[in-house]
């Protein structure tokens, strides 16, 4: 495990109740590493996780790190603050997403749990950089396997038969209280796409659809 040479990370304010989960979207982990490394690029995480599954360990859990950014969820905007970030290794959308390896996502696993366990989350609070910031970012993205997660106890996911609903004024209600920003239309539109891409990956449309009302009122329920 290696730790970063200490720049000077600031305590937090708040307590921790949120999970973030990026991927690195860079050619490759060294890259990757410099630069979460490098205090001046105001850029970090508390942990990465190649893609071989080992662990590197960057900002104590104590501290801030810079991951999140202009970022919104259930009414807070300082999430750096709340929150732990885990940067999962992969070049992204671009320069070229690919599946998120077995031993990169039994690590994550392995690390979520532990944490979930240290501090109070709720499965709510575990959720996607696209979730938190859906204008600016797609990160984890479609591939990544949120289902395998929530059977693991780590966040929330759906898989009932989705019902059909001809009710499309709720939508940006329903988005609200899960947590997404909807603060004006452009974002709101980027908030349903973001919860397509975190709660429907095979259905990333942008459009309230009757599928996507389904969805939104299955994980309603449960979050
Ligand atoms: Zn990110």
């Amino acid at each position: 495990m290696i730790e970063c040479p200490s720049p000077n990370y600031n305590k937090r304010t708040d307590s921790i109740d949120m999970l973030v989960l990026h991927y690195t979207g860079m050619k490759t982990a060294d890259e990757a590493l410099d630069r979460m490394c490098d205090a001046d690029a105001k850029v970090s995480a508390h942990y990465m996780i190649d893609m071989d599954g080992e662990i590197f360990k960057l900002v104590d859990e104590s501290k801030r790190a810079w991951h999140a950014g202009i970022a919104f969820w259930r009414g807070n905007t300082d999430i750096n603050d709340r929150s732990i970030g885990i940067e999962l290794v992969n070049k992204g959308h671009e320069f070229g997403y690919h599946q998120f390896p077995k031993a990169q996502m039994d690590s994550l696993i392995s690390l979520a749990k532990e944490i979930l366990a240290k501090h109070s989350i709720p499965a709510r609070n575990v959720v996607g950089h696209s979730d938190i910031a859906p204008t600016r970012k797609i990160d984890p993205a479609e591939l990544f396997d949120w289902r395998r997660l929530a059977y693991e106890g780590i966040g929330v996911w759906a898989d009932d038969a989705l019902e059909a609903n001809k009710s499309y004024e709720s939508f940006k209600d329903m988005l609200a209280i899960i947590g997404y920003n909807t603060s004006s239309k452009a974002t709101t539109v980027a908030s349903l796409t973001a919860f397509q891409r975190h709660f429907l990956p095979n259905h990333i449309n942008g459009q309230a659809d009757s599928v996507t009302l389904a969805r939104l009122k299955q994980i309603l329920k449960l979050t």
